[in-house]
């Protein structure tokens, strides 16, 4: 699947690009989505990247988020990367471990949400 966009880059400079797919989960409340359009769309070409700047469609969220792209120099299309900002949903855990130590399960979950942004050595 190939959908055809429009960038814009730092000098306001137009690009026609296609990219392969859309986000279909949102980074922030976490619920499939559908997206059928883009807020804003930005081609950096030192990088090569681009990113699109989305709306979740959900009336509980409405959301803003960006959609990161990497450009194919084989194929000439934007690859979906992945999304950003995300949040964090935290782990529920068994009973017996939570009254155990809430404490591990708070620092589980700062853990996960720190791997979740790249932060892999935290
Ligand atoms: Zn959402």
């Amino acid at each position: 699947m190939s959908i055809n966009i429009s960038l814009k880059d730092s000098n306001r400079g137009d690009h026609a690009r296609q990219i392969d797919r859309r986000p279909d989960v949102c980074p922030l409340c976490h619920h499939a989505i559908e997206l059928t359009e883009y807020h804003y769309a930005y081609f950096n070409t030192a990088t090569n990247q681009a990113q699109l700047v989305h709306r979740c469609p959900r009336v509980k969220c409405q959301g803003l988020f960006f959609a990161n792209y990497g450009l194919s120099t084989s194929t000439g299309r934007l690859h979906f990367s992945n999304v950003s900002p995300t949040t964090n949903v935290p782990r529920t855990f068994s009973d017996i471990v939570s009254k155990t130590s809430k404490e591990f399960c708070d620092i589980y979950d700062q853990a996960r949400a720190s791997e979740s942004q790249g932060h892999l050595n935290v």
